[in-house]
């Protein structure tokens, strides 16, 4: 991990249909190499946040009003999605998201179009994604749609790993999901850190799950950050300890 940030939010403001005002000023800074968790409960602004940064609010009609999103310091706010995976940002969605009646294997090569990258490259790849998702090996040839929701988890990350990204926006890994397959998702997510180098922000409302992964967290509340801090500070907050680990 470095101090470099490779991911700035200045301040944004997002409006919805032109009257709904959900994000409410929000800055953050994400450091290369990190694992940065965007916390918070239902509704607090989380998935806002990570779609204004790829860039996804438009066919939600929501739109970014104010402030500034940087990445490597170039400003990324327009964008194209399409575009902003070549530059190194991807987003793996809330509710996974598989195509259905493709098989995982297939699912997984849909993640390197955007690259034009010879087969070679593509193979390594997607030994690279079997090799931390042992699983998804197993069940390559099986239609997606009928794998588990944690299967389904792992093949989302997996896909968005074809792409060859820098910085990967996780949202909500855990929804849905029994805490042994939580925990081993977010092994895998730190293991990826760790030994590839990969960049992650990732929203949850599990905060218990998160503030153990993370190295520093953001807490949102009615699309403001009401409090930032390294995992561990957060961890030992009473207020944090209070209203958002349940314990007191
Ligand atoms: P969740 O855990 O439910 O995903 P969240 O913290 O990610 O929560 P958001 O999904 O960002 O929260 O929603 C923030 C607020 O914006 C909520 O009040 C929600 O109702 C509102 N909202 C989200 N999407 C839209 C939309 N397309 N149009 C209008 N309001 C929206």
């Amino acid at each position: 991990r470095t101090d470099e940030m490779i991911l700035e939010v200045n301040n944004i403001e997002v409006i919805y249909n032109h009257v709904i005002l959900v994000l409410k000023g929000v800055s953050l800074s994400v450091p290369k190499g990190g694992i940065t968790a965007l916390l918070g409960g239902n509704g607090a602004g989380k998935t806002t946040t990570l779609k204004a940064i790829s860039n996804l609010l438009k066919s939600e009609r929501g739109e970014v009003t104010k402030g500034s999103i940087l990445y490597r310091g170039k400003r990324v706010q327009d964008l194209m999605p399409s575009d902003l995976v070549k530059t190194g940002v991807i987003q793996v969605m809330e509710g996974r998201h598989c195509f259905e009646h493709l098989t995982v294997e297939e699912n997984l090569l849909t993640g390197a179009y955007t690259r034009g990258s010879s087969r070679g490259e593509i193979d390594a790849d997607l030994n690279m994604v079997y090799d931390y998702f042992p699983r998804l090996k197993e069940r390559r040839r099986s239609q997606a749609g009928y794998t588990s929701g944690g299967e389904q988890q792992m093949v989302a990350i997996g896909r968005a790993l074809m792409s060859r990204p820098e910085t990967i926006l996780l949202d909500e890994p855990s929804m849905g999901l029994a805490p042994q397959l939580v925990e081993q998702i977010f092994n895998i997510v730190k293991s990826l850190n760790e030994k590839e180098g990969y960049t992650f922000l990732l929203a949850e409302q599990n905060t218990n799950v998160a503030l153990r992964f993370a190295h520093y967290g953001y807490i949102l509340e009615s699309g403001r950050v009401v409090m930032d801090g390294p995992a561990a500070a957060l961890r030992e907050n009473p207020d944090v300890k209070e209203f958002y680990l349940g314990m007191s």
